[in-house]
This record gives C-alpha cells, structure tokens and sequence, in this order.
C-alpha cells in the first residue's frame, strides 16, 4: 500500500514587548510576566523567546517549529519522534511510503531493497510470479519464452547462470552445470568406478568385468533404447548381450549408455540407476515388473545421492520423489516404503526372489 505522509511547520515570529499596550502578559513556561525584550505568542500563549523550548530535547527553539498536541518541537525532534521509521534504513519517512506485512519502507528502499526482483530480468515482480526449487522467483512471462537449464531448471541468464549452451542434440545446459559436465570417456569410466564402489558399500555388488559405457548424445541413445518418442526422462540406458554355444550362455556382456554432456552429480545419478538395471540382470528374474525393476534402479539413485548430500544432490533426491511419473516416480516411492519397513537386505532378496512387490507396498 502506498501512502503519503503529511506533516506542517510554523514559523516563529518574535514580537517586542513595546507593542503590547501596557497589559500584562505571562510567559506559559516560567509563569512569570514579560516586561522586556523580545517575545513569542503561539496559539494564544505567550513565551520569552529563551522559554520557547522543544518537548523532545528540552532546548530552546528557533527559526521554525512544530506543534503537535499543544506542545512544540524542533524539526528533527517532531520528525525523529512521530514519524514511522523505514523498517529497512530506520530512517523517518516524509512523503510516500510503502506498507506491506505491516512494515514502512520509503518508497525508494522498497523497490531497490526488498521488493522480489525477477532473477531473469531483474525488474520488480509486483504480484504473480513463479518460482524455482532454489528459490529464484520470475516474471510469469518468462516461462515457456526463455530457455531452461535441462539440469537445474534455472531460467537461462547471464546473471543467475552464466549464460547456457546449446548441445547439437538441442538440450540447454546452463554454464554452472555446464563447468561439471562429463562428456570425456575417461572422466566417465572413473565415476562410473566411484558410484560402483558407492553401490557396493550398500551391498550392492556387481560383477564389473564385462561392462561397456558408452557416452552419446540424445540422437544416439534413442536409437539404442529405441525410444523414438521425446521422453524427457531419456538419460541412459542399459542392455545385456548374451553368447550362447549350443543353447548354452557362455559369455555375458553389458552396456551402458548415458548422455554425454551432463552435470557430474546428475551423471552419477544415472550411472547408479543404469548399474542397478545391471546388478538385476545378473541376479533378477527376466519377467520382475517394470514398475519394481524401475523403482529399484531410482532407488539406487537415491541411495548414491544420499551419500553425495551436498545441494546438487539433494535437488535431485527432491525431483526423485516428487517425480509424478507413474512407474518412475510411483515406483521410487513403493521401494522406499519397502526399503524403510524391511531393510535393504529385504529389498534386495525380493529383486533376487520375486517379479513384484508384495501386497501392502
Ligand atoms: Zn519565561
Ligand atoms: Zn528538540
Ligand atoms: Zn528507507
Ligand atoms: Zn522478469
Ligand atoms: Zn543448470
Ligand atoms: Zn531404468
């Protein structure tokens, strides 16, 4: 709300005692008459101009002043006393001012310190807006015109992400994503090993030798997982390839194919759910539902990024649960309800032992 605030001041104007006709006239503060010199008359009262004194500091008063409840102060004794106070700079407020949850701002400090500022394009958001999960708040026309970060969902601008870069698949990376991203084979094959070794601290144990990583772009891995369709959830993809001699396996290989180009914590997030597919190919029968299969691999996730616990992380541990996607998300959360009950040994029997869950998860 916007208001004007409103405040006078009278000029003091001294009389001499020569022109008051013989009456006696007596000074309001010391009681006693005036004979001589120069006096004051303010609002039917008589002062020596000495006794003219401030309620506030108690100190005489020249040049101007201002009443308030029969009572008189300096300027900066009336303003510092009766006006509201900027709840940002604690200075008096003259002219407008500005009252929103029950505190004053000058205008001025309102919209240059408190007002929500749009993180896109920095002007102030008066009314709707929306708002990202690290508390970036936009301009409603902003969305769906600006490119998004694929992998923080910031809004892309040079002053909250750096600027962006566009991958030849046609996905937005913004530049703080972008400085972690792992698109080098050598870098991916090493935290491919991290988030091995993570997953076998949980008993998650899977026999490494025969497993390919790939790194593709987007193009490339629809084509292997032969998802034709934009799933936007496409990230990685995992496969087996069996060598059988006379209806015999005799050599098992694995593949994993995960996007090139992504931040390194969401890399790792992959890499667990594409090992999880790995670990249930070797330990799970064929037929498990793809709903426990999925959940489980999501679940994986969830306990690499656990172990991560830094924001990144668990900004992804919050799209994992909050994922409205009816195997992936509704998945993760029947795992996890399993996982809590039983434990994870429990959990893993069951991917070892049954194609789905239990009743009641
Ligand atoms: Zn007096
Ligand atoms: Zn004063
Ligand atoms: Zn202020
Ligand atoms: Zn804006
Ligand atoms: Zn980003
Ligand atoms: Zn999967």
């Amino acid at each position: 709300m916007r208001i004007i605030a409103v405040f006078s001041s009278f000029l003091i104007i001294l009389l001499s005692s020569s022109s008051h006709f013989g009456q006696t006239i007596i000074c309001d503060f010391c009681k006693k008459s005036i004979e001589t010199g120069q006096y004051l008359q303010v609002d039917q009262k008589y002062f020596h101009s000495e006794h003219f004194i401030c309620e506030k500091c108690k100190k005489q008063i020249k040049g101007s002043y201002y009443p308030k409840d029969g009572k008189y102060y300096h300027e900066n004794c009336y303003k510092s006393t009766f006006l509201k106070k900027c709840s940002h700079c604690k200075k008096p407020i003259e002219g407008e001012y500005f009252v929103i949850n029950n505190k004053t701002y000058h205008q001025n400090c309102y919209d240059n310190y408190i007002a929500d500022k749009c993180a896109h394009c920095n002007k102030i958001i008066k009314g709707e807006h929306f708002e990202d999960y690290w508390g970036n708040k936009y301009h409603y026309e902003h969305y769906g015109t600006v490119p998004m970060c694929e992998y923080c969902q910031k809004l892309i601008s040079f002053k909250l992400t750096g600027g962006s870069t566009i991958y030849d698949d046609g996905r937005v990376i913004c530049k703080h994503c972008k400085s972690s991203a792992v698109s080098n084979l050598n870098k991916a094959q090493r935290l491919l090993e991290d988030v091995m070794f993570s997953l076998s601290l949980q008993n998650i144990l899977i026999k490494e030798k025969e497993i390919e990583l790939h790194l593709v772009d987007l193009k490339q891995l629809r084509i292997v997982s032969k998802n034709g369709s934009k799933h936007s959830n496409l990230r990685g993809y995992a496969t087996y390839h069996y060598t059988k001699e006379n209806d015999v396996i005799v050599k098992k290989e694995f593949d994993i194919y995960i996007l090139s180009g992504m931040p390194s914590s969401y890399y790792k997030m992959v890499a667990a759910h594409e090992l999880m597919h790995i670990w249930q190919y070797q330990n799970s029968d064929e037929n498990i539902s793809k709903i426990l299969s999925e959940g489980s691999c999501e679940y994986a996730s969830y306990l690499l990024l656990r172990k991560i616990n830094n924001s990144n992380s668990k900004y992804l541990i919050w799209q994992l649960e909050e994922n409205k996607d009816a195997v992936y998300g509704e998945g993760f959360r029947r795992v996890k309800k399993f996982v809590e009950k039983n434990g994870k040994t429990a959990w893993l029997n069951l991917l070892k032992n049954e194609k789905d869950f239990p009743q009641g998860y």
